[in-house]
């Protein structure tokens, strides 16, 4: 049998990419991965592994602090896609984005979660590229898609995608390449790591994840599946490897009970609104001080959509511990009308400024002249 001596060349600067390789004993490149974002940055993850003619991408994300050199929001917005190509937002890789002539040369994209910084550049991916992703990160960019409005609505216009969907134990074959997608914790639901069986061995790929949350266990059970597979290349997020303070949830949770019960009127909570581990932590603590939290027409759209997910195990929009906070607008789009149509428990500033000492209003900076109603 004839073995390959493979050498790798380690994480090295080629051009202006991060690039890793697999080489046999008569130089010919096996597999290949190249960084086009995510490497020695946060987030804005875009890595493109070949094995022979096989080529997808892991994660397909906008890289926030780059896209702030351009752009300002809300004062400066780019139109469309061509400032994005212009300045390097989007990178040229052949056969990929819809206005690129001639046919697709990736053979699908993975997205390991529903966050922007892994997934804002698919928008602009050729139709014909099948996404892969887990059925909660489906959910979610959708929700995110219907109920972001506006000029930057582009970066999220995924109407008319199909997505491939996978859970834990799925096994994706695409051309040389055979992907498992394996379940981790991290602040949005339905977050994955993946194996990728490559011709020389396994590449593991974490995507983001944390141990200290809720479900740690779901992350261990992925870095043991990881293990065995002896892997020959391993790509691990790293945001908080060093001088890192975290918190367990429990921990969260406690911290919060005790500023709740020191603050005799309205406490305020600012989350992420797909964060449901934080939304859960904030309902208990809610709950045991004998106040509701109110949460945002937008947060109860996507607690309503993540019903379709029945792993989550979420609290009901419409049960007795949730109000629903509506904004005073001028005009609300559909999608916020029927929430205000469909739920009893939807609260107006006024009604908030009565049960002050009664509730915990999930409320972020843009929110503050709300405080002048309430
Ligand atoms: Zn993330």
């Amino acid at each position: 049998m004839h073995s390959v001596e493979r050498t790798y060349q380690g994480l090295i600067q080629h051009q202006d990419k991060m690039v890793l390789r697999t080489k046999d004993c008569d130089e010919r490149i096996m597999v290949n991965l190249i960084f086009y974002g995510g490497a020695g940055e946060i987030g804005g993850n875009k890595i493109l592994l070949t094995d022979g003619d096989t080529r997808i991408l892991l994660d397909f994300g906008m890289n926030f602090a780059e896209r702030s050199k351009f752009y300002s929001t809300p004062w400066l917005e780019p139109r469309d896609e061509r400032g994005f190509i212009e300045f390097g937002l989007l990178p040229k890789i052949e056969g990929t984005y819809e206005f690129d002539e001639g046919p697709a040369q990736v053979d699908a994209v993975f997205l390991s979660h529903s966050h922007t910084d892994h997934t804002t550049c698919i928008p602009f991916l050729k139709k014909e590229i099948p996404v892969y992703c887990g059925q909660t990160t489906e959910l979610l960019l959708r929700a995110f898609n219907e109920t972001t409005v506006g000029r930057r609505s582009f970066e999220k216009n995924i109407e008319g995608f199909q997505f491939n969907t996978f859970r834990t134990g799925s096994k994706i074959k695409v051309g040389s390449l055979q992907v498992e997608p394996i379940h981790v914790d991290h602040s949005v639901p339905g977050s994955y790591g993946f194996i990728v069986h490559t011709s020389e061995g396994a590449v593991v790929y974490s995507g983001d994840f944390r141990i200290h949350g809720a479900r740690g266990d779901l992350t261990a059970d992925f870095v043991e599946a990881a293990a065995k597979t002896k892997p020959i290349a391993m790509i691990c997020e790293g945001t908080n490897l060093t001088e890192a303070e975290v918190s367990t949830e429990q921990e969260v949770q406690s911290k919060i009970g005790q500023v709740v019960k020191a603050t005799p009127k309205l406490v305020l909570a600012d989350f992420r609104p797909a964060d449901v581990d934080r939304i859960r932590t904030f309902y208990q603590a809610a709950k045991e001080n004998q106040r509701q939290l109110a949460i945002s027409l937008k947060q109860a759209y996507i607690l309503e959509k993540l019903k379709a997910d029945r792993n989550l195990e979420l609290p009901e929009v419409d049960s007795a511990e949730f109000l629903i906070f509506q904004r005073e607008k001028k005009r609300y789009f559909n999608w916020e009308s029927a929430i205000v149509d469909n739920y009893p428990n939807v609260v107006d500033a006024e009604r908030v400024g009565e049960l002050q000492s009664k509730v915990i209003l999930s409320a972020s900076y843009s929110d503050f002249n709300e405080m002048l109603d309430i």
